[in-house]
């Protein structure tokens, strides 16, 4: 499904993170260390192979609500911004920490001059995020950050089920066509 932030594509989609090749960037749904781990992750570094875990091992920890940038080795995009969300329930104030991944991972993308940006939602994994207040947070910083973008102008959400898909364009839905 489709929406429009600020003249902002934003799509909400169901799918694999490492399968967006029309995407200038995805981002991580990382962990502090940057290495492997489950998930997103998982998933990425399994695509990247060892090239990647030798990029981010410089670049590590990060802290909650921080976001760092590397190539995308083996991957068919150009970048891959890695995001450490808030583990629920640990990491306070979450939501604020959460969308601070998502502003952060937005300014790099504008400093690099990237078009197109595919997240996963960061921090409702392993890390216990709520799935429905994520989408709000995720919603609610597009809505605000949207109309400073320059370079970035299609955004998309990569669920891996339909049932976070459902969700997520049901919440994107009320917060951007409000
Ligand atoms: P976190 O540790 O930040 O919670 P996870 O990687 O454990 O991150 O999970 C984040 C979200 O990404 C979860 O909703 C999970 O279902 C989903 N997910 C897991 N693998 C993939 C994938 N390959 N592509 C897209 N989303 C994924």
């Amino acid at each position: 499904m489709g929406f429009q932030a600020n003249g902002i594509e934003v799509e909400v989609v169901q799918g694999d993170i490492t399968d967006q090749s029309d995407m200038d960037a995805i981002v991580n749904a990382a962990n502090a260390e940057l290495r492997m781990g489950g998930g997103v992750a998982g998933a990425i570094h399994r695509a990247a192979g060892s090239e990647l875990e030798e990029e981010t091992r410089p670049l590590a920890p990060i802290n909650p609500g921080e976001a760092v940038m590397t190539s995308a080795p083996n991957l068919p995009n150009r970048y891959i911004i890695h995001c450490l969300g808030p583990v629920f329930g640990v990491d306070e104030p979450a939501s604020t920490l959460l969308a601070s991944c998502y502003q952060r991972a937005l300014e790099l993308a504008e400093d690099a001059g990237l078009e197109s940006v595919a997240f996963p939602a960061i921090s409702t994994g392993a890390f216990g995020f709520p799935m429905e207040q994520a989408a709000e947070v995720a919603s609610r910083t597009i809505l605000a950050r949207s109309g400073s973008l320059q370079s970035v102008r299609r955004l998309r959400w990569v669920l891996f089920s339909e049932e976070d898909r459902i969700l997520h364009e049901e919440v994107f839905e009320s917060v951007l066509n409000a």
